[in-house]
C-alpha cells in the first residue's frame, strides 16, 4: 500500500481549453477565446477535434482576419 496518495488534478483539466494541445483556460463554451472563434468557423468539433478539412477553412479563416494587412500585391 503505498502511503502517497494520488491527487487528482482533473479538475483543472476539465477548466482547461478543450481544442487538443491548449493549455489556455476556458473562456467561452468550454473553448478559450481563440478557439471559441475555431469553433464558430468550424475549423474544430465542440470536442475540439479539427475537422477533416481544417487546412481549407483555416486558409479561409485567416483571410477573414486579414483584411487590415491585405494591402500587399493586388
Ligand atoms: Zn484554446
Amino acid at each position: 500500500m503505498s502511503k502517497a496518495k494520488k491527487v487528482d488534478t482533473t479538475v483543472v483539466a476539465e477548466e482547461r481549453c478543450k481544442s487538443e494541445g491548449c493549455k489556455h483556460a476556458q473562456a467561452r463554451f468550454t473553448f478559450c477565446d481563440e478557439h471559441y472563434e475555431w469553433f464558430k468557423f468550424g475549423l474544430i468539433t465542440k470536442v475540439g477535434k479539427k475537422v477533416s478539412d481544417f487546412e481549407k477553412k483555416y486558409t479561409h479563416y485567416t483571410a477573414h482576419f486579414s483584411k487590415d494587412t491585405a494591402k500587399k500585391a493586388a
